[in-house]
């Protein structure tokens, strides 16, 4: 970490970071890796190392997954629902209470502006795990109306198991409460897995997870890499795995859960369709698509990286994002008045460059960005600006695959039915924004879009009560709401005859 760094760090962050090499936890503990493995988290403003953490491998799932399994069938299941809830409440208030340090480890670690991670990242945190934390009082079975005389039929909830939870760099607090709020509100216990380009707020949310009063066990962290998530979907101990994360990993995952018939959830990439129509608040629909793009850097899963808008306004609208993405203030996560920070990591920057490259190569024109990391901002950082190309054709591949950077492509178009189309023409389906003031034109395009979130007049609301996730390659059930909660539950049926003689029939 350079001085300036430091410096910038309050005295809690500072520590964190100085309490270095990181461990694992697992159960009660905090361990060292079973093979004595770390790698160091980079900091994506400067390049430079923050701190060495643990590398886990297969052992340490083992010991993971044994942990967690006893924590299942011991202390976790033997506390009340309400009891449950209680700790939820407590983990949200501590995250509350140390927002400012963990912003600042997120600012650190990722890159984002630390004035967004306070904004943004922490609070969506906090009201997500309240959100699960209400649930476990109202987990209810059913009575079932069976036409069976003398029968009576009853359904009971009951936790999945253990689950193995592995999540992305792109909000690295807020990821990892989605995975565990409702896996702790159903009854199960979670391995998690953070990103190996961001361990540094799952690790200290595990300190705080103990301060909560959550039963030692019920959430185990991992960090590590690839191999490490590997083998934590691989665990035969691991029932269900929730993962978020690129569309190529996902499909590896699905496949293996479909092997070994493991519950999955997959929250995947996409490349989702803006669209701007003639009768909108022209004003309010370019604010919008610029944060819809270059929030979080690009960084989001749900970006609204694809922007059509009707030919007669393309020219007034390209030219006013492409001014309002040159004046913006990209800079280190740690600096007060940076909009946009570097993508997380070199590997990103190198992927990202080589995508602007290829538009470019393509015959796209870059309008704004587009020509690397931008005057006095090369300092080892991975600065990337936020880039918009024109003259671009649907089947460029920066308009058809993923950047996951601070690129839009714009493309102009001639009527509803057409950008209907065009927008759907995609193997993902995550998210699909409408800006008009025409009511009945929106919800004939918010039912034509193939998504599964839509966004109309606004980009990227999320709120806990909310589904959220995709549809065709972008995904398999939803995060948020009582659908991820369900997520966590299996249905038992259970039949209690009252009579003396037993029934014979059974199918099935
Ligand atoms: P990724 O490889 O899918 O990483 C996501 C998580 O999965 C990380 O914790 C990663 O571990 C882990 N992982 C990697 N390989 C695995 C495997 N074979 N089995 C189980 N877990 C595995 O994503 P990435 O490489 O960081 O980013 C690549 C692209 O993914 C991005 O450019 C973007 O297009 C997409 N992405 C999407 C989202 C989203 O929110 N949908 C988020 C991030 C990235 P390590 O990172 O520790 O290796
Ligand atoms: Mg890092």
């Amino acid at each position: 970490m350079t001085t300036a760094t430091a410096e910038a760090l309050s005295d809690a962050a500072r520590a964190f970071v100085a309490s270095a090499p990181h461990k694992l936890l697992i159960g009660a503990d905090w361990v060292e890796a079973a093979d004595g493995r770390k790698f160091e988290t980079i900091d994506p403003s400067t390049g430079e190392g923050i701190c060495e953490v643990a590398q886990s491998g297969s052992e340490d799932v083992e010991r993971a997954v044994i942990a967690a399994r006893s924590a299942l069938e011991g202390s976790w299941s033997k506390m009340p629902a309400a009891g449950r809830g209680l700790v939820l409440y407590k983990l949200a208030d501590l995250i509350e209470a140390n927002a400012a340090e963990l912003a600042e480890l997120e600012a650190l670690d990722n890159g984002k502006p630390v004035t967004m991670a306070s904004a943004v990242d922490l609070p969506l945190a906090v009201a997500h795990l309240r959100y699960y934390a209400g649930w476990p009082t109202k987990i209810e079975g059913e009575t079932i109306p069976v036409s069976w005389p003398q029968m009576f039929c009853y359904t009971r909830k009951e936790p999945v198991g253990v689950c193995g939870q592995i999540i992305p760099w792109n909000f690295p607090l807020l990821m990892a409460t989605w995975k565990i709020a409702p896996a702790l509100a159903a009854g199960c216990t979670v391995v998690l897995k953070p990103a190996e380009q961001t361990p540094l707020t799952a690790l200290r949310l595990g300190q705080l997870i103990q301060e909560a009063g959550i039963p030692d066990g019920v959430v185990n962290i991992l960090t590590g890499d690839g191999s490490t998530g590997a083998a934590i979907v691989e665990h035969p101990g691991v029932d269900k795995v929730a993962f978020t994360g690129s569309t190529e990993v996902g499909r590896q995952i699905g496949e293996t859960a479909g092997r070994m018939l493991k519950r999955v959830t997959l929250e995947l990439g996409g490349k989702s369709p803006n669209i701007i129509l003639p009768d909108a608040d022209i004003e309010a629909a370019i604010k919008g698509s610029f944060q819809g793009i270059y929030f979080n850097t690009g960084q989001a899963c749900n970006a609204g990286s694809r922007l059509f808008v009707h030919k007669d306004q393309y020219d007034t609208v390209v030219s006013a994002l492409a001014d309002a993405a040159r004046s913006a203030r990209v800079g280190p996560g740690l600096e007060k008045d940076t909009q946009f920070g570097p993508v997380v990591s070199s590997e990103q920057h190198d992927r990202v460059l080589a995508y602007i490259d290829a538009g470019k190569q393509a015959g796209a024109e870059a309008v704004a960005g587009g020509d690397g990391a931008g005057e006095g901002l090369s300092n080892g950082g991975y600065f990337v600006p936020p880039t918009l190309f024109a003259n671009v054709t649907d089947d460029m591949s920066i308009a058809r695959e993923e950047i996951f950077g601070p690129v839009l492509v714009a493309m102009p178009y001639d009527d509803l039915e057409e950008v209907a189309r065009r927008a759907n023409d995609t193997e993902y389906g995550l998210a699909a924004g409408v800006w008009t003031r025409d009511v009945a034109k929106a919800h004939k395009l918010a039912a034509m879009l193939k998504a599964g979130s839509v966004y109309l007049n606004v980009w990227g609301p999320s709120d806990p009560a909310a589904p959220f996730g995709g549809y065709k390659a972008s995904g398999f059930g939803r995060e948020m709401g009582h659908a991820n909660l369900d997520a966590y539950l299996e249905v038992k049926t259970v039949w209690t005859s009252l009579s003396e003689a037993a029934p014979s029939a059974a199918v099935g």
